[in-house]
């Protein structure tokens, strides 16, 4: 009953206010609460920001179509937030509470939606900012020549190296994923060094997502959307590393899609990097979901032995250290795929060297990884787990990826989803992949399923373990 008043609510409001207004302020808000009696009417916000604003800007909207639907006259209106700590917003308990208008707002009466401002020429605020604090800020140390390339990367770098050739040509929007440290946003950066190296009149500038998010929210506090908009709708190239914080975050995702949007249409290129696939990122509007994935989408994965070792040599020889193949041999092969890592280990084994005053040999790097607490170990791949698998569990390859439902298999299958995850840095949609094409909501809750399994089953711990072990031999 409420939920037909609540949607009926918001087809008076999308009539006098329009859709907008509707899918910006008014979708996030629910009516968990009308108490008859006292007459009042709770509407929960995702967060403060919302909850103000709807505070000061449609009050009356809801005590007027809320009070007739619900054949009141005058009926309070009380606004409730849960964390907005999600927006970064300061003063928000993490409990429900009552909003109280606390976050500065801007001093208008009139609204404003963030996302349908007109361009406006006649403000020239942004024109006079100094450039390099318009336009974000390149890391000069992030170059095409110093990535280097093989069969894990070779897709994205190819793409990125087109891109920045002509940016705005065939691969547009150019979303890049794969794991942490994988060198997602060396190639950002490389894509806008090499734009700018042709262009010097080329604005690009490059984002986190999560900046981009909390540069949105204060552009919307202090009343500065239109500088904002305009910042983001005069690049010529827009980076966005690590989209996938844009996850949960509606407003802005209503704009950037207005900005994705009206850059696309003048053909500028747009970079996105994530940790995951589009399709995976959670709490993302399916239509900026369908944009994400618009154009080029390409993967890096876990590189070979043979790109970790060369990163090395390429590693060691830019801080002016000559590294042996057997000491980058080592190296590369028991520290997990992660870059970041191995550069950290190097970065290690300099430090000690050059503070002990002795020459990087193989020794000396087994002595620096003794003192290492947790020793980094190469992460098994997934043939490595199925050995280990069908040791225990007695089901081959061809029968973990059947279609045969049958009970005992099954389990294995859904084991062996779980030991994947854990051990590998593969992702859930490889693993399904992997595993008879299958879809990586099916690994997900294959792995939630074990997880709560597990610790009412002693049985399975046992067996799982004993899987495990497998992979320190
Ligand atoms: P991500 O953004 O994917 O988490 P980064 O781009 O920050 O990863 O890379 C982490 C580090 O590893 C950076 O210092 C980067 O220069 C280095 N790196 C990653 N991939 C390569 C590569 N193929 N060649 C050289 N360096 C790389
Ligand atoms: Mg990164």
């Amino acid at each position: 009953m409420m939920q037909f008043i609540w949607e009926d609510f918001l087809k008076i409001v999308r009539e006098e206010l329009g859709s907008r207004v509707v899918e910006t302020w008014f979708k996030a808000v629910s009516m968990p609460k009308w108490d008859a009696m006292e007459k009042v009417i709770y509407l929960q916000t995702p967060n403060a920001f919302v909850c103000n604003w709807l505070e000061k800007n449609y009050r009356h909207i809801f005590q007027t179509h809320l009070g007739r639907l619900l054949n009141v006259v005058d009926p309070k209106v009380v606004f409730l937030t849960t964390s907005s700590q999600k927006d970064n917003l300061p003063h928000v308990n993490a409990e429900l509470e009552i909003c109280v208008p606390d976050v500065k707002m801007p001093h208008t009466k009139t609204y404003r939606p963030a996302q349908i401002i007109p361009y406006r020429s006649k403000n020239t605020d942004v024109a006079s900012t100094k450039l390099s604090e318009r336009y974000g800020y390149i890391n000069q140390k992030y170059v095409f020549e110093t990535f280097v390339v093989g069969p894990s990367n070779s897709l994205a770098y190819a793409a990125a190296r087109a891109v920045a050739q002509k940016p705005g040509g065939l691969y547009n929007p150019l979303f890049i994923y794969g794991g942490s440290g994988l060198g997602k946003t060396h190639l950002l950066h490389a894509i806008g060094n090499t734009v700018q190296a042709h262009n010097q009149k080329a604005l690009v500038l490059y984002q986190t997502a999560d900046r981009f998010v909390s540069e949105f929210i204060n552009a919307i506090r202090f009343d500065k959307i239109e500088r904002f908009q305009k910042k983001y709708q005069l690049v010529d190239v827009l980076l966005i590393d690590d989209i996938q914080f844009i996850s949960n975050k509606d407003t802005t995702q209503e704009a950037f899609f207005h900005i994705f949007n009206s850059l696309y249409d003048a053909r500028k290129q747009i970079v996105f990097s994530s940790d995951t696939f589009p399709q995976n990122i959670n709490g993302i509007a399916e239509r900026l979901r369908s944009r994400l994935a618009s154009g080029m989408i390409a993967d890096i994965h876990q590189p070979c032995l043979e790109v970790k070792t060369a990163i090395l040599k390429r590693k060691a020889e830019e801080s002016g250290q000559v590294i042996s193949d057997e000491v980058a041999h080592f190296l590369a092969s028991n520290i997990t795929s992660n870059i970041r890592e191995l550069e950290g280990a190097l970065i290690r084994v300099i430090a000690y060297a050059q503070l002990t005053k002795e020459v990087i040999t193989l020794a000396l790097v087994k002595k620096v990884f003794l003192h290492d607490e947790c020793p980094a170990k190469e992460s098994v791949d997934f043939k490595g787990v199925i050995k280990a698998v069908s040791k225990h569990l007695s089901y081959s390859l061809d029968e973990l990826r059947s279609e045969n439902r049958n009970k005992e298999l099954a389990l294995a299958r859904q084991v062996t989803m779980y030991i994947m995850k854990k051990n590998t840095n593969r992702s859930l949609r490889e693993i399904g992949a992997y595993l008879g094409d299958r879809n990586h909501t099916t690994v997900k809750h294959a792995i939630s399923k074990i997880e709560q399994h597990l610790s009412a089953d002693p049985q399975l711990q046992r067996q799982i373990s004993a899987i495990e072990k497998e992979f320190e031999r």
